[in-house]
């Protein structure tokens, strides 16, 4: 084994308000030969995803919290250098949950083996992974959009939001989309295919509302909860859906945020809101996988990433990511793309 050591970031406190760069720290540690049933794997990209602020509170969640002093985890994909699996050979490359670290020794029970063809293999951290498949669910099995209906998405430009908007529009339905800048509206209109789009922090949300959903919301895809659910919630229609996916404008609130004013709405207007966690719903891996890689395939699906570079900027990137620097996925490349 030429490699002896590998670096990770680890929770060194946990962050009250916002995260600052001083409750994580990046550490050097000796590597561990893989035993038997285990695989050597080296990251090539990593991810950063708003859930992992949630791990970093002592709570009882659906996903049990980050200790104090230990690496991070989260999604990665890597290429495998040695194996003592026999699922797994050298240069396979494979999708885990060991990110935040550059190298590791895990049971290749943990591990899946992907195809790094055609797609890149930083899509296995978005469109064709974890993100896509929230976008996919969320979308099509709690949404349930009929063509000619309007579905609106929050944080459309980020990781799911962008991939839920595209995928409205191959339902033929009309998409609308809110963002964090104008040049992100941008993007949205001329780039992702979006009927309408706004800047969230500068539009007056009723209005832009009302503007860019003329025939009311059918389906309200909720990435960030607040202000912009109370304003989807006013414009819904009758029988309309809302996908409860995430509320990332709450995870840094150091007192619990007020919730709608409006709730009511949901009984006049016989609303059906459903939160959901992309985890419960593996089982529709398979066709995700098989209707994304052919919409890719057809040019149907635009993808957005921004990548960071260096396991020492990825505190940077996680960061970033919750203040809305990231345009579609945000990921942290590690090392080489496999030859
Ligand atoms: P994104 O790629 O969308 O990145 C997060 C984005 O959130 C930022 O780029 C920023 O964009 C936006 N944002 C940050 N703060 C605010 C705010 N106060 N108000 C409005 N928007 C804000 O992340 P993901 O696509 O990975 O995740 C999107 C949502 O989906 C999150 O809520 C996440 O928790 C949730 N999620 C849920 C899953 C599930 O199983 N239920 C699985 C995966 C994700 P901008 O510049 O536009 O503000």
């Amino acid at each position: 084994m030429s490699q002896t050591t590998s670096r990770e970031v680890r929770l060194a406190a946990r962050p009250v308000g916002w995260p600052v760069e001083s409750d994580f720290e990046l550490v050097e540690t000796p590597l561990s030969e893989p035993g038997e049933g285990e695989v050597l794997v080296r990251n090539v990209y990593m991810s950063v995803d708003p859930y992992m602020r949630g791990r970093m509170v002592d709570r009882r969640s659906y996903v049990p919290p980050f200790q104090l002093g230990e690496a991070l985890a989260g999604g990665a994909v890597g290429q495998v250098l040695a194996s003592r699996h026999p699922g797994f050979t050298e240069g396979d490359c494979v999708s885990g949950m060991q990110g935040w670290r550059e190298c590791f020794s895990a049971p290749g029970a943990n591990l899946r083996k992907i195809d790094p063809q055609p797609a890149p293999l930083s899509y296995h951290l978005g469109v064709l992974g974890m993100p896509g498949l929230t976008a996919y669910v969320g979308l099509h099995d709690i949404g349930k959009p009929k063509a000619g209906e309007t579905v609106f998405v929050s944080a459309a430009t980020g990781a799911v939001g962008s991939v839920v908007g595209q995928l409205a529009r191959i339902r033929g339905c009309r998409t609308v989309g809110s963002a964090g800048s104008d040049t992100k509206v941008k993007v949205l209109l001329e780039e992702l295919g979006f009927d309408a789009a706004f800047n969230y922090r500068t539009a007056d949300l009723d209005e832009a509302l009302a503007q860019a959903c003329p025939d009311g919301i059918d389906v309200y895809f909720d990435n960030v909860g607040g202000d912009q659910l109370d304003a989807a919630l006013d414009r819904m229609n009758p029988f309309g859906r809302i996908a409860a996916c995430g509320m990332i404008s709450t995870y840094n609130a150091e007192t619990p945020p007020p919730g709608p004013r409006n709730l009511i709405y949901l009984v006049g207007k016989r609303i059906t809101m459903q939160g959901f966690i992309v985890a419960d719903h593996f089982d529709r891996l398979p066709a995700f996988l098989a209707d994304m890689t052919r919409w890719l395939g057809e040019g149907r699906i635009t993808v957005k990433e921004t990548v960071v570079e260096g396991i020492e900027n990825a505190v940077g990137a996680f960061l970033g990511m919750l203040r809305g620097e990231n345009l579609g996925k945000m990921l942290v490349k590690l090392g080489p793309d496999p030859g």
